[in-house]
């Protein structure tokens, strides 16, 4: 395995575990595992060594990849789900309630929708089934199979304002992308589907919703962080995870069978190479393997976004304990605009980050299409989110620490057509550089369940591919 994140340390652990009888290694570049996974205590002696996530900080439940990994690892137990799940939208200058329910920020109904949102006309076809606008005898606008983007789909079924108001910030924002731009098969398989049903959009989410348990969790991390599964996945690869070994180079081994992997300081033989690293990372490497597939990887568009925890004293600030937290819309105007996208309310949104003294603030910021904050220092991005948060939730008073993390090219963009992408880089893969597997992210989907689910494919195709 190349790359020790959640997706190949998931997929050396399948490996381990499944096939005993296969010598496993995991190769990560830096002197920890987990990738985007991170989880430490921040610099305020007042909380006390309170492990707060820097980077990922829940996997979404309702596919079961990740939670049954954390089953089987034996952290069940120890799983807890947000208290808070209301939150909100920052539009126009003002905080005003994600109508519930939704899904991904399509509202199921009208009634519930905070007067001046949007318009009455956007009421009114919300109150109907969703479906396209669509002259008669005309062919469906949406099509019967093939790739979208979000964006048209949306907006062809419930109008350019809720698309652009509602669901863009809340689709947008899971990979800091355009909604506009992203592939509706990657990023709301569920959107689309709905909307090609014969009844409309609306229609066919409030029949899947219907069939759902409002009461059942959404989110699940555990409660020592989302570092607490990387330990886990590290502790049962013991010697086989190598940390602190950049792979440099790939290639085919000389006369014999296999693969040659080189380190900064070291070789390794293996019938099989799963290339769990960043799409841009992937490129380098298998570049001078397949210039096709290396330029295929190549164009593969990342955002680079950071996250900034803000610890202010409690009678500095206050937040709703029912609230987790709230979204920032792209604003008409992107230089005046905020530069966060995101705010979680850490201790309305996890009950064991709820400090009697402290409120402690996860900010988002950075988009594929705002690369301001790339641009700033770190003291002048701090400054920056920090006159965010006085107009956002008016606090002025300092905060006692700030921990900020970048994630540089980071959140993988999902384009239309992003899946026969997939299968032509499978293609020149299989044909020029057999026993060579890609995983992860650069798949289909940046969530840490599609990262196990890929991590667990890819573990087999290995074994398939190794006994060739
Ligand atoms: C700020 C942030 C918040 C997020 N929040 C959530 C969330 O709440 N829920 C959710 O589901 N998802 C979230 N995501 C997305 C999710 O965390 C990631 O998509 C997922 O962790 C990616 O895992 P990965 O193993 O595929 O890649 P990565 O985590 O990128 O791991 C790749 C690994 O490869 C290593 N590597 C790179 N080059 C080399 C090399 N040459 N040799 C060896 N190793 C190399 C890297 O050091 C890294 O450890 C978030 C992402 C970010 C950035």
């Amino acid at each position: 395995m190349v790359g020790g994140g959640i997706t190949g340390l998931t997929a050396g652990y399948r490996l381990a575990v499944d096939h005993p009888e296969i010598d496993v290694t995991v190769l990560e570049a830096a002197d920890r595992a987990g990738g985007h996974l991170r989880t430490g205590p921040l610099d305020d002696p007042v909380l006390d060594g309170l492990p707060v996530d820097a980077g990922a900080d829940a996997f979404l439940v309702r596919v079961p990849w990740a939670r049954d990994l954390c089953e089987e690892l034996g952290l069940g137990d120890e799983l807890v789900s947000p208290s808070a799940r209301r939150a909100s939208l920052w539009l126009d200058g003002a905080l005003w309630p994600i109508p519930s329910p939704n899904v991904l920020g399509v509202p199921l109904d009208p009634g519930a929708i905070a007067p001046g949102l949007v318009e009455p006309a956007d009421l009114e076809r919300l109150a109907g089934d969703g479906l396209p606008d669509l002259p008669p005898g005309a062919a469906p606008p949406l099509g019967t199979t093939g790739d979208m983007s979000v964006g048209a789909v949306v907006r062809a079924c419930v109008g350019d304002r809720v698309f652009e108001r509602l669901v863009d910030p809340l689709l947008g924002g899971i990979n800091a992308g355009r909604a506009d731009d992203l592939s509706c098969t990657v990023m709301a398989p569920q959107l689309l589907a709905a909307a090609r049903s014969s009844d409309g959009l609306l229609a066919g989410l409030r029949r899947s919703m219907a069939a759902a348990d409002p009461t059942a969790p959404v989110f699940n991390s555990p409660a020592a962080g989302m570092e607490r599964l990387v330990e886990a996945l590290a502790s049962a690869l013991g010697s086989r995870l190598h940390t602190g070994s950049p792979v440099t180079g790939l290639s085919r081994g000389d006369g014999t069978a296999g693969w040659t992997v080189a380190t900064e300081s070291d070789t390794h033989h293996a019938d099989a190479v799963v290339l769990a690293v960043p799409a841009h990372v992937a490129a380098t490497l298998v570049a001078p393997l397949s210039d096709a597939a290396g330029d295929l990887l190549a164009g593969w568009r990342h955002a680079s976004v950071a996250l900034a925890t803000f610890v202010f004293d409690r009678a500095d600030l206050e937040v709703p304990a029912d609230q987790s937290g709230f979204l920032v819309g792209r604003g008409p105007d992107r230089e005046t605009s905020p530069l966060m996208t995101a705010c979680s309310f850490a201790g309305s949104k996890w009950a064991h980050l709820d400090h009697p003294e402290r409120t402690v603030l996860r900010v988002s910021c950075g988009r594929i299409d705002d690369g301001r904050p790339a641009g700033l220092t770190d003291d002048d991005l701090i400054a920056a989110l920090r006159a965010d948060l006085a107009t956002t939730l008016g606090v002025e008073a300092p905060p006692t620490t700030v921990r900020l993390g970048r994630f540089p090219d980071s959140l993988v963009q999902f384009p239309v057509g992003h899946v026969d992408r997939i299968s032509e880089l499978d293609g020149l893969l299989a044909d020029a550089t057999p026993g060579l597997l890609m995983a992860g992210t650069v798949r289909t989907g940046v969530g840490i369940p599609a990262c196990i689910r890929s991590g667990t494919e890819a573990a087999e195709l290995a074994v398939v591919a190794a006994s060739i």
